[in-house]
């Protein structure tokens, strides 16, 4: 084949490439992945970022043709980074190195698709920053929809002893007896919740990054003083 024929073909295919995602539906992809699109009315104060960028992510890889190296595997890096920084792996370099991705995905690419979407995902990252950071530096997640970073508490002064959360409890992750202030032990608690919809007195509740005060050691009801004196 002369290169004349083959630089032909080559750029026939690159046409088609380009043709595959065009640019009014990639406009129209990202119209739909606004928070709006995504979550549809619900209130931005129980959006978790990081949850939001990776259903962001799932869908850009789906959209992609696939068909440039550097797209598909940028793609793929930035959904397992964040994959990671919601399970707990985080590492403090994470969104520098989603932000080098898109920065290799918007010059390295020809195709609207690979500049767009990078445009997008950075635009997340600069506006969330702080919240997307705080899943990897402190662990936390503030709309706690992370469950891997919310943790299980039995406020002190609400319980009053009954025992029924220890009934319910699968794990054996709760200590108490009659007429004790029950704790629970985070290290063995699977943050199933069933204890939380049989307490009677409300005692039970899920923290994302500000975790409540409680007993460190079985105490009486009522003993308990939720701020210390002095
Ligand atoms: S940048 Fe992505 S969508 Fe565009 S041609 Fe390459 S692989 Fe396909
Ligand atoms: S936390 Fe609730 S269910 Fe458990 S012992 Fe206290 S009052 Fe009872
Ligand atoms: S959330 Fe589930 S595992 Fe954790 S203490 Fe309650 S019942 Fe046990």
């Amino acid at each position: 084949m002369g290169v004349n024929i083959l630089a032909n073909n080559m750029l026939r295919g690159y046409a088609r490439m380009i043709e595959k995602v065009s640019e009014s539906h990639i406009d129209e992809v990202l119209n739909k992945l606004s928070l709006e699109g995504v979550y549809n009315q619900l209130p931005v104060e129980e959006i978790c970022m990081v949850d939001y960028l990776s259903k962001v992510l799932s869908t850009l890889q789906k959209e992609s043709c696939g068909k440039c190296t550097l797209c598909r595997i940028s793609l793929r890096q930035m959904t397992a980074i964040l994959k990671d920084a919601m399970e707990g792996r985080g590492r403090t370099d994470d969104m520098s190195t989603i932000k080098l991705l898109c920065e290799g995905l918007r010059l390295g690419t020809d195709c609207t698709f690979g500049k767009k979407t990078a445009d997008f995902i950075e635009e997340i990252i600069d506006k969330n920053y702080l919240e997307l950071e705080e899943h990897i530096t402190k662990k936390g997640c503030r709309t706690m929809v992370c469950q891997e970073y919310t943790t299980i508490h039995i406020l002190g002064n609400l319980c009053k002893g009954c025992g029924n959360c220890i009934d319910v409890c699968e794990v054996d992750a709760i200590a108490g007896k009659s007429g004790y202030i029950h704790i629970i032990d985070n290290e063995d608690c699977t943050k199933c919740g069933k204890c939380l919809e049989v307490c009677p007195n409300e005692a039970i509740i899920r923290a994302g990054i500000d975790k409540p005060r409680c007993p460190e050691r079985l105490i009486r009801v009522g003993r308990f003083r939720t701020r210390r004196k002095g």
